[in-house]
């Protein structure tokens, strides 16, 4: 196709852009809030959409929230009224994933949050962990000798705050036993989580790129930009691509995704993104870089508001 040139989305072109959509995906943190903090005027533009009757998805890499608690947590921010079932997060479709492809009565041994945990019980996937590494002895020897279960075909990897060194033992010692039949699978690749005031904390990528070393292979990625999340959304929605907006903070996730998608893809500056980095991807020759640059951008997605009055 020609080439994307994030072009800022004024509000006459907004109608057009909008006009042609008949659905939204929207990033969540950096997009539509900021850590506990509604972006302002967001939940009156989502609001607003959703009156023109368009339909409103949310697509996230955070593996630590349910789908619960994020239709919990747009209501409580003033968001329009969301159903679970909009909410794709990289925990329920990392269940969503192991539940077509695990054989019958096998287990994955999980690194990562409660959240999780609970996608997979809601998804009916027997799992070990995640929790406490809980294996015997003080060091790495006894560890190399714990049991290991024997239904164990998967290796899921997630935002996991007490990841350890024993985890990591277990999740190679799972992986050297299974070889090519045992699943290794990332929630995402995010690399840093940033923080107000530009402080950031290690994202589940780098917990991703531990196991992956140790195991010398590659995980197969659930979010963002892998195309697995959009497929989860077009198979519990009738999505047309082409009629279809991607709304993002990040270029190496949300804008990706889109544009290897073929969807619209609309970037918003609220989040960690600048246009001086777009404009790097733009002026580069690479293909790569290319294809993080969006269509449109947006400083706040509080600026579609006025193409969406009467
Ligand atoms: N992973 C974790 C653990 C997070 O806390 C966050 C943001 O809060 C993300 C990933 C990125 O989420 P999103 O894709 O909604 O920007
Ligand atoms: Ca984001």
């Amino acid at each position: 196709g020609s080439a994307r040139r994030c072009l800022r989305l004024e509000p006459g072109a907004a109608r057009e852009v909008l006009g042609a959509a008949d659905t939204l995906l929207f990033d969540c943190d950096g997009v539509l809030w900021r850590g506990d903090a509604a972006v302002a005027g967001a939940p009156a533009a989502l609001s607003r959409l959703q009156a023109r009757g368009k339909r409103l998805c949310y697509v996230t890499n955070n593996s630590s929230r349910t789908r619960d608690a994020y239709a919990e947590k747009l209501r409580r921010l003033g968001f329009p009224p969301a159903e679970p079932r909009q909410v794709f997060g990289s925990a329920h479709c990392a269940a969503r994933y192991l539940r077509q492809a695990l054989p019958p009565g096998a287990a994955a041994y999980v690194l990562g949050g409660p959240a999780l945990g609970a996608e997979l019980r809601a998804a009916g996937v027997p799992h070990l962990g995640p929790g406490p590494a809980g294996l015997p002895g003080p060091g790495p020897a006894d560890w190399a000798r714990a049991p290991l279960d024997p239904a164990v075909r998967a290796v899921l990897v997630g935002f996991d705050e007490h990841f350890c060194y024993a985890k990591l033992c277990q999740a190679l010692r799972y992986l050297q036993r299974g070889g090519p039949g045992c699943l290794l699978l990332g929630t995402n690749r995010d690399h840093r989580l940033p923080l107000e005031g530009g402080a950031a904390i290690p994202g589940t990528g780098c917990l991703v790129k531990a196991v992956e070393m140790a195991a010398e292979r590659e995980a197969f990625i659930i979010g963002k930009p892998s195309r697995y999340i959009f497929d989860c959304v077009s198979s519990e929605f009738k999505i047309e691509p082409a009629r279809t907006i991607m709304v993002g903070d990040r270029l190496d996730t949300d804008i990706l995704m889109g544009n290897n998608c073929g969807l619209t893809t609309l970037l918003t500056l609220t989040g960690v993104t600048t246009l001086e980095e777009v404009k790097g991807h733009q002026e580069s020759d690479c293909p790569s870089r290319k294809s993080l640059v969006p269509d449109y951008y947006v400083d706040s997605i509080a600026d579609l508001l006025p193409a969406l009055e009467d």
